[in-house]
């Protein structure tokens, strides 16, 4: 029936429109940055903003 009533997937990282080849993520990088987050427990990953904020505030 409604096979379009489903809104696109998106990417968990960015919040991107997922790719088809590297659903659920948009893209090889975001996949590498969220692989990163399991491996180090939530460890700030470079070029995230808000891990950058944290540090920011804790070198105050
Ligand atoms: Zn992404």
């Amino acid at each position: 029936m409604a096979a379009d009533s489903r809104p696109p997937p998106r990417c968990p990282v960015c919040r991107r429109r997922a790719s088809e080849e590297n659903r659920p993520f948009c893209s090889p990088r975001c996949a590498q940055v969220d692989l990163g987050r399991w491996l180090t427990g939530g460890y700030a990953i470079p070029g995230e903003a808000e891990d950058a904020q944290r540090i920011d505030e804790d070198d105050a």
